[in-house]
């Protein structure tokens, strides 16, 4: 190879290098993966039961931060993105040993917290309604006692997680899950119909370490449409 033709192998390197740089540029300036899901109503719209601070750094910044976490993850694992995250949530085991922690954390939050904002309204019936008002009844002998286990559940959870009325094994029934940890990642596949944040973030603005209080406040703004829908798909 002369001289001229070793330039020309060069000039072709350093031009394949650009224009893959610019690819690259191009690749981070796609539409991340995954997005914080906007809320069907305003940060003040559940005042006085859940306050508008504690809904602008529940949105924006704690679900924000596993919108970021995934993106950052889905960065080197596109296949944790190309698939619903019930999906995910639902079958760990398929997701890389290496990463399985990092996204039952982060793909469990942006689960439950997508969840748990459409089934807060500041409208609606304050009471559950059609087919989930009877299975409460024949579940738990009425609203009442369902709502107090609830919260014997969500009080009862050491440290920060979830509580839950979900669909088990056929049957409504009551428990709560630690960390971000989903419904789905029950062994037994269990299908959410309410769910309860009761990590401290979700409270302590307003109510400090009085979580019942909170527990009792949240029943003010349940969607109880949107708990009825849930329940249809999990027992169909
Ligand atoms: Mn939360």
């Amino acid at each position: 190879m002369n001289r001229r033709q070793a330039l020309k192998v060069l000039g072709g390197a350093a031009a394949f290098a650009g224009s893959s740089t610019v690819l690259g540029r191009a690749a981070f300036a796609q539409t991340p993966a995954f997005s914080l899901p906007p809320l069907g109503y305003a940060y003040e719209a559940l005042e006085p039961h859940i306050d508008t601070a504690t809904m602008n750094f529940h949105h924006r910044n704690h679900h924000a931060a596993f919108i970021g976490n995934l993106n950052t993850l889905a960065a080197r694992n596109p296949d944790i993105a190309a698939r619903p995250p019930e999906e995910v949530v639902s079958n760990l085991q398929a997701v890389p040993e290496g990463i399985r922690t990092a996204v039952r954390n982060n793909m469990g939050g942006h689960w439950n917290h997508t969840f748990f904002w459409d089934l807060m309204t500041p409208g609606g019936p304050r009471t559950p309604v059609g087919d989930l008002k009877d299975a409460i009844d024949g579940a738990f002998g009425g609203f009442d006692q369902m709502k107090a286990a609830l919260k014997q559940a969500a009080v009862g959870r050491f440290g920060s997680g979830w509580a839950w009325l979900a669909v088990k094994d056929k049957r409504l029934t009551v428990f709560n899950t630690p960390g971000q940890d989903t419904p789905h990642m029950d062994p037994n596949g269990a299908r959410p119909v309410i769910g309860i944040d009761v990590w401290e973030h979700a409270y302590y603005l307003r109510h400090q370490y009085r979580r019942g209080d909170y527990v009792d406040a949240w029943w003010n703004v349940v969607n109880w449409t949107k708990a009825a829908d849930s329940f249809r798909r999990a027992v169909a």
